[in-house]
């Protein structure tokens, strides 16, 4: 699987001093991250939390998200108890995911003051977690279409360029999220998506707010691909409105009554297995995978180059290694590395 795969080679990059290979990128860069993509309460920080499964992320109306957001997911072994850390405060452990939300907007506003400014200066935020699995996420800001009072004339383009320069990178894949209640002719987290990946292969549409959209009207023309086609199928979301986040109603009540939406829909009941968050995280996960399966052979070839060089360097010394030695361990761990990598290789 995909958390098992990406676990060994976090724990190979680490162990090894990142075999990723030359010119000095190292393995941990080319690893996948997620970001979103979309207008102002699109609903992207609603989606990119449930991927996670954990309340962490402050949503609400208006622009709440005004700096990035770069949550490193780091999993832990089973039966530890979970807590995040800011780069900003490393002295603090947080234990309590509202106190989490809390720090993230106090954190916003420290940088922009309490205006509608937003700053290019991200947050950086680990969560610990044995429930995660390892991965970096992205929350951005909404675009805009337009200045408002208070803020710069040349803001539309300043968070177009900012969103861009997280999602050009090619290890990044894409969340563009449409809001279903508004006019989805012109969408310009789409016209962004094609911009940085115009073959699809890293973008995922996503369509949140069914719930809201006027009576008489439906979303089928864009679910089913007519509107946007992309390389990957549309996912429907209803998320946690903000009536439900108010009431505090947890993630696991509202997977539930997205569940139930889509079972009872007369529009779309019968995509009822392909709509949802959990459905959506289960194509992430897919897709991660993948992406982790293509890069094996390049990784096995570096282990592989490693695996030479130290044999030469044992030869230098011209005496067996003790097994326990630094250098014995290393190569021991590369041999095994080899051994999993290969083996998932041929597992297809
Ligand atoms: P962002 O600005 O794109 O990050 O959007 P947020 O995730 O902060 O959500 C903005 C507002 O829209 C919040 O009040 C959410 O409760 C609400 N919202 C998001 N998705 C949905 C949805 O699918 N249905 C409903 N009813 N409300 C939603
Ligand atoms: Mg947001």
């Amino acid at each position: 699987s995909y958390i098992a795969l990406a676990e060994t080679i976090w724990r190979a990059s680490a162990d090894l001093g990142y075999p990723g290979g030359g010119g000095g990128t190292c393995l941990w860069e080319a690893f996948p991250e997620v970001a979103v993509v979309g207008g102002q309460s699109s609903g992207k920080s609603s989606v990119l939390e449930s991927m996670v499964g954990l309340d962490i992320l402050p949503r609400g109306r208006g622009m709440v998200t005004r700096r990035p957001l770069v949550v490193q997911l780091r999993k832990t072994d089973a039966g530890q108890a979970h807590h995040a850390e800011f780069l900003h405060a490393p002295e603090r452990k947080f234990t309590n995911w509202a106190a989490v939300r809390k720090e993230i907007q106090d954190e916003t506003d420290r940088m922009t003051g309490e205006s509608k400014q937003i700053s290019n200066v991200p947050i950086h935020l680990t969560i610990y977690s044995p429930n995660v699995v390892n991965l970096t996420l992205i929350d951005l800001p909404g675009l805009a279409k337009v200045a408002v009072e208070g803020q710069p004339d040349t803001i539309v383009e300043d968070i177009e360029n900012m969103v861009c320069s997280y999602v050009e990178k090619p290890n990044c894949i894409i969340l563009a999220i449409l809001p279903a209640d508004q006019d989805i002719a012109t969408s310009d987290a789409i016209k962004l998506a094609r911009e940085v990946d115009p073959s699809g292969d890293r973008t995922f549409g996503v369509l949140t707010k069914l719930d809201l959209m006027d009576k008489g009207t439906n979303a089928l023309e864009v679910l089913e691909g007519r509107s946007y086609r992309l390389q990957h199928p549309w996912v429907g979301i209803v998320n946690r409105s903000q009536a439900d986040i108010n009431r505090n109603v947890d993630m696991i009540a509202a997977r539930r009554k997205e569940r139930e939406y889509f079972e009872t829909s007369p529009e779309y009941g019968h995509l009822a297995s392909k709509m949802g968050s959990e459905y959506l995280a289960k194509l992430l996960s897919q897709h991660l995978e993948t992406v982790i399966r293509q890069q094996i052979p390049s990784i096995i070839i570096s282990i592989d180059k490693k695996i030479d060089e130290l044999n030469a360097e044992l030869g230098h010394i011209g005496r067996p290694i003790a097994v326990d030695s630094e250098l014995g361990t290393i190569l021991e761990l590369c041999r095994a590395f080899d051994r999993v990598f290969t083996e998932h290789l041929e597992g297809g």
